[in-house]
């Protein structure tokens, strides 16, 4: 049986981020998940919010981890060539009663230590963004806050372990947690093989690293233990086109609800500007739909915020969903569940990740690490350990002297397939050949920005298909969405007999 020191359960942005921080040591380690791309989980359908670390309880590990968490975003999207800005983030009070909870936000961001907070008046938050509310009375600027792209970070993170030696395996199920009495003994997985059959199968691991996202309270369930369980709470979004974008130039939130941090309006790390989430409770954990009643209430709180928005820019909306943890025995404060359980020994759970997940998965990482260290796990360095992954030039940043050099280079550069994103056959070709390589045409979307414009893909799809199945060799009839039957092609419509 193949044997490994470490397996994680789970390639979001949390799993790949400990994969990278495990792949510093001689450890052999694989990175498993169900999906047929890195960061299909809630990674993917999130608000891209670095957060400053105002919000969380003081002395709780979403605090601490959400602090030094963003302290470390600087380093590691510049090692992994992601991008990120920290651009600022306010929080707009829009009534005297309002404004009292932003003096609670500032004392709490003070305790939880956040630096470069300030309170403004509600003419200077109009004169920094002019399209906020006349009805602003004032707001918490946070200068460390920041936006990312998520699922670029995900994949740059995986991408950075595997070419450090981490294994990766995708459209592989961990069915259970196998024990050997108090001992974690491995996992069992269940993996399309192909032509479609499925293959059940044992490995052996001298740890167990659960980063499921909102499946971590099932497979602790199937290692036998108990003491959480997850409750997906939806977050609904509008992705406006980029012609929106000089109505923010931030990120603005509303003040907080008990429940969450309101509907905000800000701008994405590509140009877009994006309104959301709301939040429900639900009960299907693969229930991504938008609703007709959801889109409206995040229409109607982004209004708030920024009056002047059009509803003619929205391209897109899709929906998220936080692995939200129903008070139970391993904590009852809404906090991460981050801990190796006493009852058994060689596992480690990463529950209740939901925000600030993404801006806490560096700390998070880390802390793991530590965890695992301080559990008995031996590290030892590698020498040959490489922070940093290869990145492909974003053909639409460069200047045009740089385009042209590149397109003398080779010359499928210059032939622009995703004309609102100006994606280049070149950037198709070299995703199909990553590390992680592209093999779904959202997973392509994704490392590239194709069919992420105003059309949506409408002209893209067919020569995105055509330039894939070509590149990784298969037929355009096995070419899918996102992995399992999201077949992009049923059948020819033209072949010659
Ligand atoms: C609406 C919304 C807004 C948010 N906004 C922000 C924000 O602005 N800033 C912020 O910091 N955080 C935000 N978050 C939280 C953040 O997105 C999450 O904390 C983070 O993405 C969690 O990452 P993860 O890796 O734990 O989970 P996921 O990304 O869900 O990854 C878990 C992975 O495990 C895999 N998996 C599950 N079960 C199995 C199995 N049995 N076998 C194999 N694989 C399995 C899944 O396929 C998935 O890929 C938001 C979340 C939501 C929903």
């Amino acid at each position: 049986m193949t044997s490994y020191d470490v397996i994680v359960i789970g390639a979001g942005v949390v799993g790949s981020m400990i994969a990278r921080a495990l792949a510093r040591y001689r450890l052999r380690t694989l990175l498993l998940d169900k999906a047929a791309d890195v960061g299909e989980g809630t990674t993917k359908a999130n608000t891209a919010i670095v957060h400053a670390g105002y919000d969380a309880k003081p002395g709780t590990l979403k605090a601490r981890l959400n602090l030094a968490g963003n302290a470390q975003y600087d380093r590691v999207c510049s090692e992994l060539g992601v991008e990120f800005d920290r651009c600022g983030t306010y929080v707009v009070a829009a009534s005297a009663e309002e404004r009292i909870s932003l003096d609670e936000l500032y004392a709490r961001g003070r305790q939880n230590g956040v630096p470069g907070m300030t309170l403004i008046d509600g003419a200077e938050m109009r004169r920094r963004e002019p399209s906020v509310t006349p009805q602003a009375v004032g707001a918490l600027y946070a200068a460390t806050g920041g936006i990312v792209d998520p699922f670029g970070l995900c994949i740059a993170a995986a991408e950075c372990a595997v070419l450090n030696g981490v294994e990766l395996a995708l459209e592989t199920e961990v069915t259970g947690i196998v024990r050997e009495g108090r001992r974690v003994a491995g996992v069992e997985i269940r993996k399309q093989m192909p032509g479609g059959n499925l293959a059940v199968q044992k490995l052996a691991s001298r740890w167990v690293v659960i980063a499921a996202g909102l499946w971590a309270d099932d497979l602790l369930h199937s290692a036998g233990l108990d003491g959480l369980s997850i409750t997906p709470r939806k977050g609904e979004y509008y992705v406006l086109d980029r012609v929106a974008a000089g109505q923010v130039h931030t990120v603005l939130f509303p003040c907080p609800t008990a429940f969450s941090k309101g509907i905000l309006v800000t701008r994405t790390i590509h140009g877009n500007v994006m309104l959301g989430p709301n939040s429900v409770s639900i009960s299907d954990k693969d229930d991504l739909a938008c609703t007709r009643e959801g889109l409206d209430e995040v229409m109607q709180g982004a209004l708030k915020l920024v009056p002047g928005l059009d509803r003619r820019q929205i391209i897109r909306t899709f929906a998220g969903l936080r692995a939200t943890q129903r008070p139970t025995g391993r904590s009852n404060t809404g906090d991460f569940v981050i801990e190796v359980p006493r009852e058994v020994d060689g596992l480690l759970l990463c529950g209740a990740i939901e925000s600030p997940g993404l801006a806490a998965a560096p700390a998070i990482a880390a802390y793991v690490v530590d965890l695992l260290r301080g559990a008995g796990l031996t590290l030892v360095e590698r020498p040959d350990y490489d922070p940093t992954r290869p990145v492909q030039p974003r053909f639409s940043h460069l200047s045009r002297e740089e385009q042209q050099a590149l397109i003398a280079r080779d010359p499928r550069h210059g032939n622009i397939v995703c004309r609102c994103e100006t994606v280049t056959e070149g950037e198709i070709v070299a995703a199909c050949h990553a590390p992680i390589p592209a093999r779904t045409y959202d997973a392509l979307k994704r490392r590239t920005r194709l069919g992420t414009g105003r059309c949506q893909g409408g002209f893209d799809t067919p020569l995105a298909i055509e330039i894939m199945a070509r590149e990784l060799g298969v037929s355009p009839l096995d070419l899918t969405l996102k992995g399992g039957g999201s077949r992009l092609v049923t059948r020819q419509t033209k072949a010659v007999a």
